[in-house]
């Protein structure tokens, strides 16, 4: 390890979007910030839809998120195809065209934009770099050890970082795998319900030239791997594929805890993720700004972690709830296609678009 890695006033572990976002903020508070990222290239494999909601959907969404305009003012070479509507198939294949306004990306071009954001802001970034454990104020890494104020938890799904801290891990965590596919798709993002993806659903989510496909299941209703049910749901429609790439989802929602004394969690690693959908992108980089900033004034003024927990559930909390209550109630149908099918078609276009949007059914 080279001399200017052995401390950081805070250290960041994970370059994904939460992590990024942390970063950034945290550096332009003018402290001294070290992202530490166990793969050798950010943003690669791709383990994602790539589908991001428009910032008129975040505000609908997560009307208590603030700066959203400044946030998610991307550049449009990031955008790979627009879309102002999906399509969400029942277990019959019946379909429903709900109004949504979103756009795929490229989720390794988009986490290395917010990778070069937080280096612009003055934070260092170090990759093939994985966090161990924590010892005292030293982070133990692949890399050797380095002496930090505090420690932001942006390690994805399976944090370790959640365990280092004594804070609690993800529960209900969902298998998914997605691959990219080359051909002309309609620009609307479609969501397939049913046994080709209990418990989950299937997306083919249109991009330029092409789509990314994918599967997310729920191992309490499935009857094999996710890999088995990928393999159908691609073959069945003759789409051939890039090799898939694979990853938990949380979908339990928050965790109960998200600060300790010297560290935070964020993203995936707090549980932030709409569990109607899996969607944890905008989350992650709202609560990745709070953390961030909360970190810098620890380091600057001994102000207390804490107010980070109350900053996040101020302005995502509720949708988060909502969301894990109204998948709760999903989970009654899921283990019957009929039910499923019957219970979208109660539902219709417009409170399925409640329950996307994290709202409550009848809203
Ligand atoms: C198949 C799939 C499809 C999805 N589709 C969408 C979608 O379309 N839209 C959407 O909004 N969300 C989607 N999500 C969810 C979304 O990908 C996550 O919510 C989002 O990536 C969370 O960002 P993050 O920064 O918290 O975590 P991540 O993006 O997972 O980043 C965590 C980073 O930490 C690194 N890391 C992990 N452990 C260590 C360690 N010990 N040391 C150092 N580094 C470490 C990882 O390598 C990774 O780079 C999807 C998820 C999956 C699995």
């Amino acid at each position: 390890m080279t001399e200017d890695i052995r401390s950081a006033d805070v250290v960041v572990v994970g370059a994904g979007p939460a992590g990024c976002t942390a970063a950034e903020h945290a550096a332009l508070d003018g402290i001294d910030v070290l992202i530490i990222e166990r793969k050798q290239e950010i943003g690669v494999p791709v383990a994602c839809g790539e589908f991001l909601p428009s910032i008129e959907e975040i505000k609908k969404i997560l009307p208590r998120a603030v700066e959203v305009d400044s946030l998610f003012d991307f550049p449009s070479s990031l955008t790979s195809m627009r879309s102002d509507a999906m399509r969400i198939y029942d277990p019959k294949l019946r379909s429903f065209k709900i109004q949504f306004d979103g756009f795929t990306t490229d989720r390794d071009r988009f986490d290395k934009y917010l990778a070069s954001k937080a280096r612009e802001a003055g934070a260092r970034i170090v990759t093939g770099c994985t966090f161990s454990s924590l010892d005292g104020q030293e982070v133990v890494t692949s890399a050797g050890r380095i002496r930090t104020k505090v420690v932001i938890g942006a390690d994805g799904p399976l944090s370790r970082v959640a365990a280092s801290l004594g804070l609690p891990r993800n529960k209900g965590l969902c298998p998914a795998l997605t691959a990219q596919t080359k051909g002309d798709f309609e620009p609307i993002p479609e969501m397939y319900f049913g046994s080709m993806a209990p418990g989950g659903y299937a997306w083919i989510l249109p991009k330029k030239g092409g789509a990314n496909v994918g599967v997310g299941i729920s191992m309490r209703f499935a009857r094999g791997k996710v890999g088995d049910y990928f393999k159908r749901f691609v073959g069945d429609r003759d789409l051939v594929t890039s090799k898939p790439t694979g990853k938990y989802v949380p979908m339990s929602g928050p965790l109960s805890r998200t600060t300790a004394k010297n560290g935070m969690l964020v993203g995936d690693s707090a549980g932030h993720v709409m569990a109607v959908n899996g969607g944890g992108v905008p989350i992650a980089i709202i609560c990745g700004k709070l953390a961030g900033e909360v970190a810098a004034a620890k380091v600057l003024r001994e102000t207390s972690i804490d107010t980070y927990d109350k900053l996040w559930r101020g302005q995502v909390g509720k949708p988060l709830r909502t969301a894990v209550r109204t998948k709760a109630l999903a989970s009654l149908c899921f283990g019957s296609q009929w039910r499923l099918g019957a219970a979208m078609g109660f539902l219709g276009e417009r409170r399925m678009g409640n329950i996307i949007r994290c709202k409550s059914v009848f809203a």
